[in-house]
């Protein structure tokens, strides 16, 4: 491999680092959107008109499933958060085979 091409890897993982550190938002979670029945006997949720839809991410604490209330407001940029988790996953591979090649250079070691 040329040098330039090494250079060019380096710089391009530098740009993906950056990416990351632009994942404000981010969420490890599933989204999910419940309806859900009342306490109040006569409502009429009960007839079938269920409460909702209420949204909730579900994530992994200490190995258990736990569905945290996300409140209207909040809705967008939890979304949004979710995708930058997708894209993470995408930029962590990236990085991955861009410091697979430079351990096969015999560079990786030298950062
Ligand atoms: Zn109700």
């Amino acid at each position: 491999m040329s040098n330039a091409k090494i250079v060019q890897l380096i710089a391009r993982r530098k740009q993906l680092l950056e990416e990351l550190a632009s994942f404000t938002q981010l969420l490890h979670g599933t989204w999910i959107e419940r309806y859900s029945v009342c306490s109040r006997k006569n409502c009429r949720c009960h007839q079938g008109e269920r409460h909702g839809p209420r949204y909730y991410v579900v994530v992994n604490e200490d190995g258990q499933q736990r569905q945290k209330y996300i409140p209207l407001s909040q809705v967008p940029a939890a979304i949004k958060g979710i995708e930058q988790h997708q894209r993470l996953q995408a930029v962590v591979d990236e990085i991955t085979r861009i410091n697979l090649e430079l351990i096969k250079e015999r560079v990786y070691a030298d950062e």
